[in-house]
């Protein structure tokens, strides 16, 4: 049987992560999955709870809800796509929307929400044959995978992909509220105290920005067969 991989795909915020991680996991029939979804996901639900205001975040009773946010990935034949659970609610579209986009970063700062989502990581990680994206995922939860990459792309272009791709949804957007969305969850995932944005050493650097998805498949495919065919 052909060796089984965990591979790491970590970066900054809409470079394109998710749509190359469930690419690399559909041609290899490998599990997929999309870390940042389970910080939406936490963050809807302190959105719904009020556990986020202007005054702030209201961490105690955050922590104190933990147990209570369970989190799953369900397959959805018609949209041959898996979609994110919460508490066995399909949230995949609402934890896209800006609302939770624009908390996200503040709720994924706060130590105990990470260990937890990290611990659920690592139990999904346990089988291997998984694509997993994130900000950590290289560095923290599988700081042993078999691959990993970092993946980066100008901020124009990320604003632009992320514009396009709202849009196509049919979702109100503004590019400049998207540019600096982004540029302040950069700042604010490469500066946190915990678990930084930060490329782990033994990971591959890749720049998408005049790539086409095709151009990165076929560059990962190289260094996924030279990572089997080595045992
Ligand atoms: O990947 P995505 O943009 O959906 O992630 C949303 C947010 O979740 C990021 O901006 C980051 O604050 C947080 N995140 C994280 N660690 C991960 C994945 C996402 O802190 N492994």
């Amino acid at each position: 049987m052909k060796k089984r991989l965990i591979i790491a795909i970590d970066g900054y915020s809409s470079c394109g992560k998710s749509t190359f991680a469930k690419m690399i996991a559909k041609e290899l029939n490998y599990i997929f999955i999309d870390s940042g979804a389970m910080y939406r996901a936490v963050t809807l639900y302190c959105i719904r709870r009020n556990f986020i205001g202007d005054e702030g975040v209201n961490t105690r009773d955050i922590i104190n809800e933990l147990s209570s946010i369970n989190i799953d990935f369900i397959f959805n034949p018609d949209t041959n796509a898996h979609e994110t659970f919460m508490n066995s609610e399909n949230v995949e579209i609402e934890i896209r929307s800006l609302g939770v986009t624009s908390h996200v970063s503040r709720i994924s700062q706060i130590p105990e929400v990470r260990t937890r989502l990290v611990e659920l990581q690592r139990s999904i990680g346990v089988y291997k044959g998984i694509v997993m994206d994130g900000r950590d995922i290289g560095t923290v939860v599988f700081p042993d995978a078999d691959i990993k990459i970092f993946m980066t792309a100008s901020v124009d272009i990320r604003a632009k992909r992320r514009f396009d791709e709202l849009n196509a949804k049919g979702l109100p957007v503004d590019f400049e509220e998207i540019r600096r969305g982004i540029i302040a969850r950069d700042i604010a995932d490469e500066n946190r105290d915990i678990s930084p944005l930060r490329r782990a050493e033994d990971a591959i650097v890749l720049d998408n920005s005049r790539m086409s998805v095709e151009a990165q498949m076929n560059w990962i495919r190289d260094i996924i067969d030279k990572k089997i065919n080595a045992g």
